[in-house]
């Protein structure tokens, strides 16, 4: 885990406490003392089925990353990344479930970012949909404008 200021991965924690469905830290970076909030979602269990049948756990980090990398450069804080991330695993924690289709994880990405980001939505509508050319992108593009 990274400062959200400097990059710095030495930080301590001042502040500890349980929410209903994460533990909420409190840090300070050692480098910059920047103070910021993590959450640990306690959704370990969680499983992402994929297309091909096997199942993986939930990986936050990644779809973090995946997100992150869709918004370089698109005035979109850490803070609405994470947000989206959290509703995410809010939805599948809500809903008793223990395994969450990968579809599933990319369209809910997809339904948020078309309302934050329009960039960002197709960057990570090429990636998540597979899009493999310009019609495939076109046909992203008309339905992403057909919401608004
Ligand atoms: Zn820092």
């Amino acid at each position: 885990m990274q400062c959200p200021h400097c990059g710095a991965s030495q930080h301590r924690v001042i502040d500890t406490r349980d929410t209903a469905d994460a533990i909420r830290r409190r840090r300070q970076c050692e480098a910059c003392g920047l103070r910021f909030t993590t959450y640990e979602h306690i959704a370990a269990n969680l499983l992402v089925s994929k297309s091909d049948g096997r199942r993986e756990p939930f990986d936050r980090q990644k779809l973090l990353q995946g997100i992150q990398i869709a918004a370089t450069k698109r005035p979109i804080s850490r803070e609405t990344i994470e947000g989206i991330v959290n509703h995410i695993q809010e939805q599948a924690l809500n809903s008793g479930k223990m395994e969450i289709p990968s579809t599933v994880i990319g369209q809910l990405v997809l339904d948020q970012l078309a309302t934050i980001d329009q960039v960002a939505y197709i960057r990570f509508a090429s990636v998540y949909l597979d899009i493999h050319d310009l019609n495939e992108l076109r046909i992203e593009i008309d339905r992403l404008m057909g919401r608004n």
